[in-house]
């Protein structure tokens, strides 16, 4: 058994497969504390799952919910619009809290279709248990500037991508208008030292009010900074928001 919070199927907003479109599984709970955390993530009594994918009716249903009807849901949906989605995005909270449980959950699912998986890059040894089973790993580092209350996790950050070499692992990282230079220059070094290759996507902070939270010169001046240490660095804003989906 499994607590998730919402199944539903979207467009993914960021990083490498930004413009994909994905049947998310939101499972809940988080081991950090991010200031600019958007997500719903308590651990409740009901998950919301949509009625038919993309519809954006959400029912509910009572948590937690046994493994097999996730996979229950997939096949069904895959049945039912056939080739529309790219992958399964494994979100949060933070999905490697539940690792044991993915170890088992994600077999199944992978005979339907890629897993991807987002994660905060923090947890490498849970990484360990279930990385053989991922197509994809989006891995964020945290900026002190940006998630601030998370404090300094370069060296679980680190950890984590080494972990993750031998899977298509991106990187992404949440710059404002407070981000440093010294911050993009340490994700830099730790990518550098690890696999110079690993893409890097810089995404501009959206503020509480769906503003954006850094000025485009800023921006540049930071996407300049990266550029010139590792040779895959791109800038993308949360997409799915521009484009009201869920
Ligand atoms: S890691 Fe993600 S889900 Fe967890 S607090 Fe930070 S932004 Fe929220």
């Amino acid at each position: 058994m499994i607590h998730i919070s919402e199944l539903f199927s979207s467009i993914q907003g960021e990083g490498l497969l930004a413009g994909r479109r994905q049947i998310f599984v939101r499972l809940t709970e988080c081991n950090l504390d991010c200031c600019y955390c958007d997500t719903e993530f308590g651990r409740t009594e009901i998950g919301r799952v949509e009625s038919r994918p993309g519809s954006a009716d959400l029912i509910n249903i009572p948590q937690p919910m046994p493994l097999h009807a996730i996979t229950d849901i997939i096949a069904e949906w895959q049945a039912l619009l056939p080739g529309a989605h790219h992958s399964v995005s494994f979100t949060g909270g933070e999905p490697l809290l539940y690792a044991d449980l993915l170890a088992r959950l994600f077999p199944d699912i992978r005979r339907i279709i890629p897993i991807h998986l987002e994660t905060n890059g923090t947890m490498h040894l849970a990484l360990g248990q279930v990385k053989r089973h991922l197509d994809y790993i989006s891995m964020d580092m945290k900026l002190p500037s940006t998630a601030g209350c998370t404090g300094q996790l370069w060296d679980l950050h680190a950890l984590f991508l080494r972990e993750a070499q031998g899977c298509n692992v991106s990187v992404k990282v949440v710059v404002g208008d407070v981000t440093e230079q010294h911050e993009i220059f340490k994700v830099c070094e730790i990518i550098a030292r690890i696999n110079i290759d690993t893409p890097l996507f810089l995404q501009p902070l959206t503020l509480p009010d769906g503003t954006i939270g850094i000025k485009a010169a800023h921006l540049l001046h930071l996407q300049e900074l990266a550029s010139g240490r590792l040779p895959d660095v791109r800038v993308i804003p949360q997409m799915h928001k521009l484009l009201g989906a869920l």
